[in-house]
């Protein structure tokens, strides 16, 4: 569910009409909305009442300030995969207690930083990383709590460039060898070890995964115990899918999710932690971008909008479907025109779909995609020369820019010339 509704035949993020936002900044831009971003973390929260728990928003989905700070007063703590989502969160005010460190390939200056601002525990993927982190915590008269990542060898059932838990992605450690690789890091004076971390992959749309990967992390639980270690927090990844097309999917619902997590480690005596992403900012958000054109080409005719692969690149590097919507309601019964929508790059696969249905579209005309809240401004890129597009982010009946649009200026005076130019 998310606060984007037609109201008096005008699609609106709460109380706003789109194409007040439009008037004012312009298009393309990406919409946010705080309600929705509010009810998805509620949603979470609810499906782990009762258990001890602490739901980090995975900065890499949305990354702006407004938007963690956001997330961080209702309170979230934050999963950062870099030192730029570390001081990131830093800035939007989360104390380090609240932060943690995931990714396979953190660096020493990115684990300094790390442990000299706080941290709550870094989730280890492999053992030099186990022994770099202890040489630095040393080095700082530090000990870097951990957890490690097991990779429990599940098939997550979703897009393989966002599946990581097979024993052929690179996240992790086989969890054959967990007992072997905890002996290790229990010997490293610069690490204390607290828990297990598990992370399988992105938009999974069924449990069932969930529900093996979580249950041998359960059982890893009381082998790890049983030779000695403290495991006192589980951090169960992210990874819960949001319905990208809405006329057929329904993912399964945080509550679900959380009868899973309660069934599986809810009676182990630890902390759980979850890092969602996607599902608390997907829906919460909308690209809204404009016609430029409407081509006729040989059999089909072309949308040309102002957004492209730049802006919103799931379309071109995940084949990602998203809902698109004309700005302005279709009148019941409208008639349906089928256009490939594209945008202004100059490449193919700068085209957000093929054959799709909407109701007969002109020059100026605003559409907005649905879903694109996470993975999308963060994914931007300046491709083509278009500066970088801003971010709204809106309150019942107001609005604010949380990300001004470059100017052309700014974007060219970015790059400085060497004198022998
Ligand atoms: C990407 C990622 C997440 C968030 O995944 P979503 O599908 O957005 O919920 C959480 N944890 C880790 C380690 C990740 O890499």
């Amino acid at each position: 569910m998310d606060h984007f509704l037609y109201q008096n035949g005008i699609l609106h993020a709460e109380d706003v009409p789109l194409p007040e936002i439009a008037a004012s900044v312009g298009t393309p831009f990406y919409v946010y909305s705080t309600a929705t971003l509010t009810r998805h973390f509620d949603l979470f929260a609810e499906a782990l009442d009762g258990l001890p728990h602490l739901i980090c928003f995975a900065m890499k989905s949305n990354s702006n300030q407004a938007v963690i700070k956001h997330m961080a007063s209702l309170g979230a703590g934050m999963d950062v995969v870099s030192g730029g989502e570390y001081l990131r969160a830093k800035a939007a005010g989360v104390p380090g207690d609240r932060i943690v460190f995931s990714g396979v390939g953190k660096t020493e200056a990115e684990m300094r930083l790390a442990l000299d601002g706080g941290i709550r525990q870094f989730n280890v993927e492999s053992e030099p990383e186990m022994a770099r982190l202890s040489r630095v915590a040393s080095e700082m008269g530090k000990s870097a709590p951990i957890t490690i990542r097991v990779n429990p060898d599940v098939d997550a059932k979703t897009h393989a460039k966002i599946s990581t838990g097979r024993s052929e992605d690179k996240f992790g450690i086989p969890i054959a060898r967990a007992r072997e690789v905890y002996a290790l890091a229990a010997a490293l004076s610069g690490l204390q070890v607290i828990g297990i971390d598990v992370h399988i992959g992105s938009q999974l749309t069924d449990l069932e995964p969930f529900e093996i990967a979580y249950n041998k992390v359960a059982e890893l639980t009381h082998q790890l115990r049983a030779d000695g270690h403290t495991i006192s927090r589980l951090d169960l990844g992210g990874g819960l899918g949001i319905p990208y097309q809405r006329s057929n999917t329904a993912p399964p619902l945080p509550i679900e999710y959380g009868e899973v997590i309660k069934r599986t480690v809810g009676d182990l005596g630890c902390e759980i932690e979850i890092e969602p992403g996607r599902l608390i900012s997907g829906n919460a958000g909308l690209l809204v971008g404009s016609t430029i054109y409407v081509k006729h080409g040989e059999g089909r005719d072309f949308l040309i909008l102002d957004a492209a692969m730049n802006d919103l690149i799931r379309p071109a590097m995940y084949g990602a479907w998203h809902d698109i919507v004309p700005v302005v309601e279709p009148a019941p019964g409208a008639e349906q025109t089928p256009y490939d929508i594209v945008g202004p790059v100059c490449e193919s696969g700068d085209t957000f779909a093929k054959q799709r249905s909407l109701p007969a579209l002109a020059e100026g005309d605003l559409v907005a995609f649905r879903s694109a809240g996470a993975y999308g401004a963060v994914m931007s890129s300046e491709y083509n020369s278009r500066p970088l597009i801003p971010e709204v982010l809106v309150k019942g009946d107001q609005f604010a820019v949380i990300r001004a649009r470059p100017t052309f200026d700014d974007m060219i005076n970015r790059d400085t010339l060497p004198e022998w130019v």
